[in-house]
């Protein structure tokens, strides 16, 4: 952290400010210029707060040089993290699609959009069986019996699975069903969570929240990796913006912000960023064009049915065209799928 003192700044606030930076325990790199003088914190200052200095008298600026996240950081760890599942990984040459319904409904509806995902070249299947609703009457899913048919329909299509847990509670139970814990956006600020996902030793895919800036997203991920759970895959699923024609916002340029940042793979769900059918397979290949290491794909074979996300979700034949396409491009940007 670096304090930019005022030009009219006295000897005595230059002082003041010192002082308190010595309080804290952090040596001072002092550099006095002709107009004015440059406090540098040097150490780990991650925890300390700019405002405790933009406050003091005689400080015009506070500038962070270094980020408030540490493990989840590229300069901490330049070289970018595969998360390894099974034969699928996340991060590596490989772009592992996950497709499936928004939430399980039935042995039936699980079964049949398995086949078509295992079909079109998808690797895991996903479905909600804990559901975050906005609306409490809408459908809550099916608990644990959804997991169960989810990982039945799964294991007879040769696909791993995904189901969003949605609190600590519900990890263990979850887990025994799959192979990654979802994350959910609603979900991304909930530190105890985290903190219980970090101690857990299955794979997290950590959605960024719908009004959550890269770096507070980035620190979401220090709570799992700093409980011993590296296995993190960041998923960038829409943000709430001023624009209504979408759902949300789908932030592609979170992906090379990601890759910048952090080694952390970085995959794309633009279902819940558009929040419609006709703009997802753009959406999907924009995010593989952005070096996403993965995607995820609301599927379904009856939408207009479907007990939760219908207007978003592909039709079979839609996912098979996307599949084909995105199969064309991946090569172009030096993946495969
Ligand atoms: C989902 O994937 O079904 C879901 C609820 O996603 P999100 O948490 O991104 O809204
Ligand atoms: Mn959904």
């Amino acid at each position: 952290m670096v304090i930019i003192m005022s030009p009219n700044a006295n000897d005595e606030e230059i002082q003041v400010v010192t002082d308190r930076i010595d309080e804290l325990g952090f040596e001072i790199h002092r550099s006095t210029g002709k107009s004015r003088t440059i406090l540098g914190i040097v150490g780990l200052d991650i925890n300390l707060d700019p405002r405790t200095f933009e406050l003091m008298d005689g400080v015009t600026e506070v500038v962070r040089v270094t980020e408030p996240y540490k493990l989840a950081s590229r300069t901490f760890k330049p070289e970018s993290t595969v998360v390894e599942i099974g034969d699928i990984s996340f991060g590596g040459e490989r772009v592992p699609v996950i497709a499936g319904p928004c939430s399980i409904e039935s042995h039936k509806q699980v079964n049949r959009i398995a086949e078509i995902v295992a079909n079109a070249g998808g690797t895991i299947l996903r479905g909600g069986a804990f559901k975050p609703r906005t609306n409490p009457y809408s459908f809550q899913g099916l608990g644990e019996e959804g997991l169960k048919l989810l990982r039945e329909a799964a294991d007879a299509h040769g696909l791993l699975t995904i189901s969003e847990v949605m609190d600590a509670s519900q990890i263990a139970i979850v887990s025994q069903y799959v192979d990654i814990l979802q994350l959910g956006a609603r979900n991304m600020h909930n530190f105890a969570f985290l903190r219980e996902l970090g101690i857990c030793r299955k794979p997290v895919l950590l959605k960024r929240g719908f009004a959550a800036t890269i770096e507070e997203w980035l620190q979401a991920a220090e709570y799992i990796l700093a409980g011993g759970n590296e296995q993190v895959i960041l998923c960038e699923r829409g943000i709430r913006t001023f624009e209504t024609y979408t759902r949300y916002t789908m932030d592609i340029s979170a992906i090379p912000v990601i890759h910048k940042l952090s080694h952390l793979p970085i995959i794309a769900d633009p279902s819940h960023g558009t929040g419609r059918r006709d703009m997802v397979a753009s959406m999907a290949r924009a995010a593989l064009a952005a070096d996403a290491d993965g995607l995820m794909v609301e599927v379904h074979d009856n939408p207009g049915e479907a007990r939760c996300d219908g207007a978003q979700s592909l039709l079979p034949e839609q996912f098979a065209v996307l599949m084909g396409e995105l199969g064309q491009m991946a090569p172009v940007v030096g993946r495969t799928l």
